[in-house]
């Protein structure tokens, strides 16, 4: 039975990932400081095969036994997180990542960076291949996201070179799926909740800066693809389908049928104005592509917004 630590694991994408692994057979250890993420994230995962540590990845590691795959995605990821938690999103970038690869070469593990398409900043090439390099702001309020992610894929790519660790790196783009905070300030859980409520819906700048959402059922099944391949290079997971943030209000105001109206405000600072991503790596390695809908995407997520105790009757 593989045995694979997945750090960041009681956050919306860590915790997918621990449960894809338990239904794949794998023994699962879920460490997380609980800085963004939650024991209710995780709690249906309680077995035998299932451990959750409470500990901060910027710390020494320790894990007894052996060790098959390391899955780092310890990080504050979204624009409100990491602006309230600057130096904790460097740090865990940076020496996270560097305690994450330590274990990973000493227990001889497969490790899997989750890095992002902030990498790629307010982007000068469209669709965004992996080869491109990014136009990214390093002083800016996001750099410190966008810059521990640059960092940590350098790190990784060291390792590899240099202690022949099996690295994989995958450059996830915007998504969404049930277990996304409904304050953590991205789009789709800060839009989903205002539309159930009937509350205007926050677009920033004029709604026509553009993203590529994907279903997180698709991002998972992408992300597990790479960690099993022998793939050493970056990998964009994500969905090429792109609009923009005023049609995604849109859609989200149709999907749950609510009386919201669209309420304009500032654009943030450094927001790029595109987003979208070249998958044609992923769909040659990995024979991945995504498969499911916005319409049946959301339709899930909206769902499960509607079971939270805020919203249910
Ligand atoms: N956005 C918005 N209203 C919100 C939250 C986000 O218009 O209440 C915009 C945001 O400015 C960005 C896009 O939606 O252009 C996606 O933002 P998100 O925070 O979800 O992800 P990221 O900017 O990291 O892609």
């Amino acid at each position: 039975m593989p045995r694979s630590l997945v750090t960041g694991g009681a956050g919306f994408l860590g915790s997918h990932i621990c449960e894809y692994l338990l239904k794949k057979g794998h023994e699962v250890i879920c460490m997380d400081n609980l800085s963004t993420g939650a024991i209710a994230n995780i709690e249906h995962l309680q077995c035998e095969r299932f451990k959750f540590v409470k500990h901060d990845v910027t710390e020494y590691i320790y894990l007894a036994g052996p060790i098959d795959y390391v899955l780092h995605f310890a990080s504050p990821a979204s624009p409100v997180d990491y602006l309230q938690m600057p130096i904790q999103t460097l740090k865990v970038g940076a020496l996270g990542t560097h305690k994450a690869l330590g274990l990973a070469k000493e227990k001889n593990a497969a490790f899997l960076l989750a890095s992002t398409s902030e990498i790629y900043g307010d982007p000068k090439e469209h669709p965004q291949r992996e080869d491109y390099w990014g136009n990214v702001n390093p002083v800016g309020p996001r750099g410190v996201y966008d810059e521990a992610k640059r960092f940590a894929e350098a790190l990784t790519m060291a390792y590899h070179r240099f202690h022949n660790v099996n690295t994989k790196i995958v450059r996830i783009f915007n998504t969404y799926g049930p277990r996304m905070r409904p304050h953590d300030g991205r789009a789709i859980p800060t839009f989903v909740p205002q539309a159930l409520r009937h509350e205007p819906i926050t677009v920033f700048g004029d709604g026509s800066q553009t993203r590529s959402f994907c279903y997180v059922d698709d991002l998972v099944d992408g992300i597990y693809r790479l960690l099993i391949s022998s793939c050493h290079e970056p990998v964009n997971i994500g969905n090429p389908h792109e609009m923009t943030i005023k049609e995604m209000a849109e859609t989200v105001v149709r999907a749950t049928g609510s009386s919201s109206p669209i309420e304009y405000k500032p654009l943030p600072i450094d927001d790029p104005q595109i987003r979208q991503p070249d998958i044609t790596r992923a769909r040659q390695l990995l024979g991945w592509q995504p498969r499911v809908s916005l319409e049946d995407g959301l339709k899930q997520t909206i769902a499960w917004f509607r079971r939270q105790p805020e919203f249910a009757k």
